[in-house]
């Protein structure tokens, strides 16, 4: 059957990617977006399709569209981004979470939550498991996003239980690939764009804290599985289970782009998670699904992406 996609937060890195593998599927994407952190152009190749049609528009709003899958990804996912207006960063969160849901409990959709790792906060299991509560600081620099993350998977399971709204929640490990903003913020970009001008890599404390990143053509067929998947609502965490220190990242970023750039130590963020890694035996067992792209690998996209963008400029 075909589906007719909502999918929020579409102009967006990740929501960008999505939109373009449902078009592939033959299916229609609506994109909805406010442009925040979003642009035109990482949609520009899909606005001639048939199959696809752009929405301007904020979902801290309510909105009536008819879809029967809903793809919620609006909200900005830097910690720049986030960070810049907290109260917007929470109400796009719980607002826009309630108006997802009731959106599809009206047209009877299917609705999927792009939730996060965040929602494990500094975490004191590792790796991550989908059974742990997570240790978040409900008062902190990183609250709107963690906590406002969390409030929307509460909103998604209550909406199931008394509203028998059809849910899926993925927990999405840190993701990277091309469509990140040079100001992204990110670690990832703010390392390669940094590498290729050939200034300071900025690592934030001792660069022993860990992360384990994902491609994002992985992560989207995760996505994709999740929502295709009958009888499992999750939360299923989806991302890649290699480990790395920031420091080893830096490393391996100006070795790939052979840069000149020297490292430069700056202050540790307050509330920086200092270990991430999922466990991924749940999406492996329930979805058939993990990752296939190397860091290595998918660096060398990413490289030659912002090469090409800078280098246009
Ligand atoms: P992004 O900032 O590139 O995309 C977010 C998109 O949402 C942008 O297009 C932005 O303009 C749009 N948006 C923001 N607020 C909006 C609002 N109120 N109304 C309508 N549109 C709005 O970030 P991303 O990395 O693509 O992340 C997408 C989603 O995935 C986010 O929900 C994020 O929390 C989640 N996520 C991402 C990662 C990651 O590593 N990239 C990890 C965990 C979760
Ligand atoms: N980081 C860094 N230098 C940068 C940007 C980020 O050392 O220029 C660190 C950051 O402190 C964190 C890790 O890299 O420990 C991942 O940061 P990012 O903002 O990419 O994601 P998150 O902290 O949300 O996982």
């Amino acid at each position: 059957m075909s589906h007719v996609n909502l999918v929020t937060g579409g102009a967006g890195f990740i929501g960008s990617h999505l939109c373009e593998a449902l078009i592939e599927r033959g299916e229609e994407v609506l994109c909805l977006d406010n442009f925040f952190t979003g642009r035109k152009a990482n949609i520009q190749h899909l606005l001639g399709n048939p199959q696809f049609e752009l929405v301007r528009h904020d979902i801290v709003n309510p909105i009536v569209l008819e879809a029967d899958r809903i793809f919620n990804f609006a909200c900005p996912a830097s910690p720049v981004h986030y960070q810049h207006n907290p109260v917007k960063t929470i109400k796009t969160n719980v607002m826009g979470a309630l108006n997802m849901l009731g959106l599809a409990k009206n047209v009877g959709a299917r609705i999927l939550q792009a939730s996060t790792s965040e929602v494990y906060g500094d975490p004191t299991v590792h790796p991550q498991v989908e059974s742990y509560w997570g240790n978040v600081n409900p008062i902190g620099p990183r609250s709107c996003y963690d906590e406002g993350k969390r409030v929307a998977e509460a909103l998604f399971f209550d909406y199931h239980t008394q509203n028998t709204v059809d849910i899926r929640v993925v927990r999405i490990f840190n993701t990277y690939g091309p469509r990140m903003l040079v100001n992204d913020g990110r670690v990832i970009s703010n390392f390669v764009v940094q590498a290729l001008r050939n200034q300071p890599i900025t690592i934030y404390g001792d660069g022993e804290q860990t992360r384990s990143f994902c491609y994002v053509s992985d992560l989207v067929k995760g996505i994709i599985c999740m929502m295709d998947c009958n009888d499992f609502t999750g939360p299923v965490n989806l991302g890649n289970p290699s480990e790395f220190t920031i420091r080893q990242l830096a490393d391996l970023v100006v070795e790939l782009t052979g840069s000149r750039s020297k490292i430069e130590f700056k202050p540790l963020p307050e509330n920086d998670p200092s270990r991430r890694r999922p466990d991924i035996s749940l999406a492996r067992e329930r979805l058939r699904w993990s990752p296939v792209v190397s860091l290595h690998e998918g660096l060398e996209h990413v490289i030659a992406y912002f090469s090409d963008l800078l280098t246009k400029k």
